[in-house]
């Protein structure tokens, strides 16, 4: 999202995001669900719906979705709402379109400091966060923190964050949103409504992606699991449908070249995808991620639980690969020879 658009709603939110507004009792809410799903657009949408001066103040009703046009909207839609604030960890500020607001000189330059951006939110957020949260609010409307995602937090910002969580004072709401809230302090869970998010249907999320210009959607959503936002990342990063449904056979004859464009964490992923849906087949249940017909049909699942546990050693140093190029070839020739193995020939 580019700041200064009017945001629109992901289709599949708007039932949850009507259904968030009328039953939120909370001043602290945890919105929770798989990732690529928008928990943090939701968490967004709340903001500006709690922030919107369209209707009266004073209104016993409540709130809806954000008009998108009063002062407020458009001073949200432009990162600049003196009532919002938002945490994120550094290393997501440019792919959630929210880099303006990085640690950024007052003048406009860089931090020069050549350290990778962080993946944690720190007691240094948290603190500025405080600070923000003992103003009066400047448009007398509410005052909204999102932190995204929750699980960010590390363990002396979310104590920091505790307290206030618990009494927030008059007009200051939070939205926490979550993939992963099992890595939550579980005193952080309980300060909290819990509003799950599940996976959208299939109809608006392809609708979704085919408006975003995603070719081949109904496969990629479900090379993604049903999760439109990742679906649309993986068409971003360069897959295409037809090379999702010729993995199986490349793997079939051990061609590592099919993923070698790839980023080594996303291509494991892709290959424990496979097997996962491999060890499926030799169950005899329906796959997950690939299409049936695709896909070989093996009989035994042994060997393929031996490349499911090499997969996930794989999966646990992908950041830091000693030889990307070596390994992938490695994890496809062990991947052919388990599907050899778990496909016995007749006679
Ligand atoms: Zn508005």
């Amino acid at each position: 999202m580019v700041a200064g658009q009017q945001q629109q709603v992901l289709p599949w939110l708007l039932q949850p995001l009507s259904q968030a507004l009328a039953t939120a009792r909370s001043h602290a809410l945890l919105v929770q669900g798989p990732a690529g799903v928008g928990q943090f657009d939701l968490a967004l949408q709340l903001a500006q719906a709690w922030l919107c001066e369209a209707h009266p103040a004073d209104s016993a009703e409540r709130p809806g979705p954000a008009c998108g046009h009063c002062a407020s909207c458009l001073l949200f839609q432009s990162h600049t709402h003196p009532d919002f604030q938002l945490l994120l960890p550094d290393a997501l500020r440019e792919t959630l379109g929210w880099a303006q607001e990085s640690e950024a000189g007052k003048d406009g330059e860089p931090k020069a400091s050549k350290t990778k951006p962080s993946r944690e939110i720190k007691i240094d957020a948290v603190r500025a966060m405080l600070g923000f949260t003992q103003v009066t609010s400047a448009r007398g409307r509410a005052k909204v923190v999102v932190v995204y995602p929750a699980e960010a937090l590390n363990n002396v910002a979310a104590n920091a964050l505790l307290k206030t969580l618990e009494e927030p004072g008059g007009l200051l709401r939070f939205v926490l949103a979550s993939n992963s809230p099992e890595g939550l302090l579980p005193t952080i869970r309980s300060r909290c409504q819990p509003l799950p998010l599940g996976l959208p249907a299939q109809a608006p999320a392809l609708q979704w992606l085919s408006e975003q210009g995603v070719d081949g959607a109904e496969v990629l959503l479900m090379a993604a699991g049903g999760r439109p936002q990742e679906a649309k990342d993986w068409f971003e990063a360069g897959l295409r449908a037809q090379a999702w449904q010729q993995l199986p056979q490349r793997l079939a004859r051990g061609e590592a070249a099919a993923l070698a464009d790839w980023p080594l964490p996303r291509a494991i992923d892709a290959l424990q995808r496979l097997c996962h849906d491999l060890l499926r087949r030799s169950h005899g249940a329906p796959p997950s991620y690939f299409a049936a017909e695709c896909l070989p049909s093996p009989k035994l699942s042994a060997p393929l639980h031996g490349w499911e546990a090499v997969l996930r050693r794989a999966a646990r140093h992908a950041e830091h690969p000693l030889n990307a190029g070596l390994l992938m070839e490695s994890l496809f020739a062990q991947g052919r020879q388990a599907l050899m193995e778990a496909t016995p020939r007749r006679g």
